[in-house]
């Protein structure tokens, strides 16, 4: 995958945009709220920062690292916990940080995880992407910043092979 093929899906400026929306909503719904929001690395990290710099409400970050794919753009169908250590989270409510849920295995393992360990406040989670037509399991996203089809994307966070997490967009290759 070259850079110079890639095709532009989502703006800088759109991404904000759509971020700044789910935040407003997310300030409306957590009002007078403390949250605990818990970013999936590595994927999410752009996301999870940009969105958490928009909300005004009392807010505590986690970070978790999860693989799901076994070669560069396939899913392996297995969710590994690579390091899923978190403090105690009883009573919290946590939010989920998410860049995309693809087959679903991995929002179903993280939310079956948190309600298996903790009993929280609440669980929500959030997505920046939903590809809602290649679910395998029966979960959706609370929030999320676009639907898309079945198209392999890269850019801000999310990767291939490692690359492209740090551009400013997120592209796929026609
Ligand atoms: P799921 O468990 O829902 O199948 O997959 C979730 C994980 O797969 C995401 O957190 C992400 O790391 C990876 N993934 C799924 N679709 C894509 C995609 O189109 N592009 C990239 N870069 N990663 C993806």
């Amino acid at each position: 995958m070259k850079i110079e093929n890639l095709e532009t899906l989502f703006t800088k400026e759109q991404i904000r945009n759509r971020i700044k929306e789910i935040a407003q909503e997310l300030n409306n719904i957590y009002k007078g709220e403390e949250v605990v929001a818990v970013c999936v690395l590595k994927g999410a990290v752009m996301f999870a920062t940009e969105l958490v710099k928009y909300l005004d409400i009392p807010l505590k970050m986690e970070f978790i690292r999860l693989s799901s794919y076994g070669s560069a753009t396939t899913t392996s169908g297995k969710v590994n916990a690579v390091d899923i250590s978190l403090p105690d989270l009883n009573g919290k409510n946590v939010l989920i940080i998410e860049d995309i849920v693809d087959t679903g295995l991995t929002a179903k393992f993280l939310i079956d995880f948190m309600n298996n360990n903790f009993n929280l406040k609440s669980l929500k989670f959030c997505s920046l992407l939903d590809k809602k037509v290649t679910r395998k399991v029966d979960v959706e996203p609370d929030f999320y910043g676009f639907e898309i089809d079945d198209k392999f994307v890269v850019g801000f966070g999310l990767d291939y092979d490692g690359y492209f997490r740090n551009l400013s967009y997120i592209a796929y290759k026609p």
